[in-house]
């Protein structure tokens, strides 16, 4: 235990660690704040936490809108609650922080499984940039395992970076589909379905024929890409989120997938890259902060920008120039 952890922050970690709801909300409150001091009790708290996390299964799942992922979520949430599973929901929602207003994050979705007390579920973040964003859901996601869910839903929107902000803190990349010939393409084209560990085909119910069709068409197209580990294959299942035909399933090949992923080793490999990889994230954001606010930067940088623009100057010359600063005192 850090030493320097006093009671408020104390209060925070037992009450998170004895799985009551206030201290959640409030740790979360506080990782989520912009503020300085804020970001310093966060950061005491969540090392303090630590110990306490990696127990849940984290779960990726991203689509566009209107593939039914809310719709999907409450169904999954419900199937594991009726298990003795507790549930976490957090998104990673990428136009939040742009615009305000949120593609996923609005109150009426997942109304019967809001109202469970074995389900804690959270919008996006919606300040920063998305590397923001992601940054908080990634500390959320470890308070939520310190307070003992079992399995950690990160939702996203299959617009922008997003996925693979998610795809990066989670054990397991689910992609919802639509039965739509050409849905496919798209996906593979925006590089998504290289990061998918499991592919969903949703609204199986309206025209099962079809959604036959789409599922061996993105079998064949998934035959093309390497995927990310030599002893699993992408699934592709078919579903219905409404009708909660197929969800049982898909809970099957999540475990498979957890028992073939521990199995050969790759499961807490994945963990541990994500970790690093994280952190350098952080060293990467935090060195651009301090570079923007050096003081001979701020002085210097709009008139080098300027020279780089007008031609008066090369890019790695103004470059050279700015980055020197930051040796200086
Ligand atoms: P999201 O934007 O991805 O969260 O999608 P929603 O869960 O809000 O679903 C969008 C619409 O599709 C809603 O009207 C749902 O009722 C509907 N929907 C979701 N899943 C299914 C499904 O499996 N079959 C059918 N027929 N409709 C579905």
């Amino acid at each position: 235990m850090p030493a320097d952890l006093d009671i408020s922050d104390q209060h925070l970690v037992d009450g998170v660690v004895g799985r009551q709801l206030r201290p959640l909300a409030k740790t979360i409150t506080l990782i989520e704040s912009q503020r300085p001091d804020h970001r310093a009790r966060a950061r005491r708290v969540l090392e303090a936490l630590l110990p306490h996390t990696g127990g849940a299964m984290r779960v990726g799942i991203s689509g566009v809108p209107g593939v039914g992922k809310s719709t999907f979520i409450e169904a999954l949430g419900l199937l594991l609650i009726e298990k003795g599973l507790k549930v976490a929901v957090l998104a990673v929602d990428p136009s939040s922080s742009v615009t305000g207003g949120s593609i996923l994050g609005d109150k009426t979705r997942m109304e019967l499984l809001s109202q469970r007390t074995e389900a804690f579920i959270r919008p996006s973040p919606s300040a920063g940039s998305l590397g923001g964003v992601a940054s908080k859901t990634r500390e959320t996601l470890l308070v939520c395992e310190a307070a003992g869910f079992d399995v950690v839903i990160v939702e996203t929107v299959g617009v922008g970076q997003s996925e693979t902000a998610v795809a990066g803190m989670t054990d397991i990349f689910c992609l919802l589909q639509l039965p739509n010939a050409g849905d496919d393409l798209q996906a593979i084209k925006k590089g998504i379905m290289e990061l998918a560990d499991l592919i969903v085909i949703n609204k199986a119910d309206i025209d099962p024929r079809q959604a036959a069709v789409a599922k061996s068409q993105i079998k064949t197209a998934l035959g093309m890409l390497r995927h990310s580990s030599p002893n699993w294959v992408p699934p592709v299942l078919t579903l219905s989120a409404l009708k909660k035909d197929g969800v049982a399933q898909f809970w099957d090949e999540i475990m498979r997938y957890r028992d073939t992923m521990r199995g050969s080793g790759e499961f807490d490999a994945k963990r541990r890259t994500q970790a690093q990889a994280w952190m350098w994230e952080l060293i990467d954001s935090g060195l651009r902060q301090r570079f923007r606010e050096h003081p001979q930067v701020r002085a210097e940088l709009a008139a080098l920008q300027a020279a780089v623009a007008q031609g008066e100057t090369t890019p790695a010359a103004a470059a050279h120039i700015l980055l020197n600063h930051l040796s200086e005192h």
